[in-house]
């Protein structure tokens, strides 16, 4: 494993994972993916500075590189990326890009500038890595939709390929920031599921109003002790808010379990 990216044969498929590290099975699912289906699998490592708030974990955000390269070691990555923080934002640094509108709604809201940092740091990482694919989960879906979005708006050939959430045993989605949580907020936190897996329910029974799913989800969350951000009906393709649940609609939700902000989605379709 090398800590730099190196010029490759451009015939081969080179596939890419960006992360911030603390690595998960989540992580690890889009690595095995990224096997499967390129000839050379680039795993970035970079806790981002620029998409964390003045007020947010930078800080304190969950590392073990140790940890990481050798779990990346064991699943057959071929290059590890491991930029320093003067690497991507040199003195001086003053370029951003912006995916405009959808930036700013859902967690963007919450978390202004946030996407403005992931967006930014995604397109300099692409142009380092020049990946023909890039592996992303699905547990992350606005920034899916906002990065395919760049993707096309600046002509750039990466594809993004989707994968699916992955979970712990009791439906929690896999996260970094799991590790913020107390043994007791651990159990509260099987909320976000368990609201996602309400309304689908709901809507497979024949409920579609908004209205309805969102409110199923609302009371579960703040029965187990959780506090949503956000719970809201988008479309899939836009991230426009809807009134109606389809086959295009997804359930997107952010909740804080003590001072720790979770974030989960499904498409209540499937
Ligand atoms: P992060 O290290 O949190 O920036 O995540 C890096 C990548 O891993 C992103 O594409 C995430 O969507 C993905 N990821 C994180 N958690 C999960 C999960 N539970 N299942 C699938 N992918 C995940």
């Amino acid at each position: 494993m090398q800590k730099s990216v190196a010029r490759r044969d451009r015939s081969q498929v080179t596939g890419f994972v960006p992360t911030m590290g603390f690595l998960h099975q989540g992580h690890l699912s889009l690595v095995e993916r990224c096997r499967e289906n390129c000839d050379i699998c680039v795993v970035s490592i970079f806790v981002n500075p620029a998409q964390f708030g003045p007020k947010e974990d930078l800080a304190n955000y969950p590392r073990d590189l140790e940890q990481d390269l050798k779990l990346l070691s064991k699943y057959g990555v071929d290059q590890v990326f491991l930029p320093t923080q003067e690497d991507m934002y040199p003195s001086g640094y003053r370029t951003w890009v912006e995916v405009e509108g959808w930036s700013s709604i859902l967690c963007g809201a919450s978390r202004p500038g946030h996407f403005r940092g992931v967006a930014t740091v995604v397109l300099k990482l692409l142009h380092l890595v020049q990946p023909q694919k890039m592996f992303m989960g699905s547990k992350d879906f606005q920034q899916t939709v906002i990065l395919e979005k760049l993707l096309q708006d600046l002509n750039l050939e990466t594809r993004i390929i989707r994968c699916p959430i992955v979970r712990e045993a009791d439906g929690l989605a896999m996260s970094s920031r799991n590790s913020y949580l107390n043994a007791e907020q651990r159990i509260q936190a099987r909320c976000l599921f368990q609201a996602l897996q309400q309304a689908k329910i709901l809507y497979q029974q024949g409920t579609n109003s908004s209205q309805a799913l969102i409110q199923v989800a609302r009371e579960i969350i703040s029965a187990a002790g959780g506090r949503p951000d956000y719970i809201k009906l988008v479309d899939a393709t836009t991230l426009e808010e809807r009134d109606e649940a389809d086959d295009n609609t997804r359930l997107l939700l952010a909740v804080f379990i003590g001072t720790t902000r979770l974030i989960d989605n499904d498409a209540l379709s499937a």
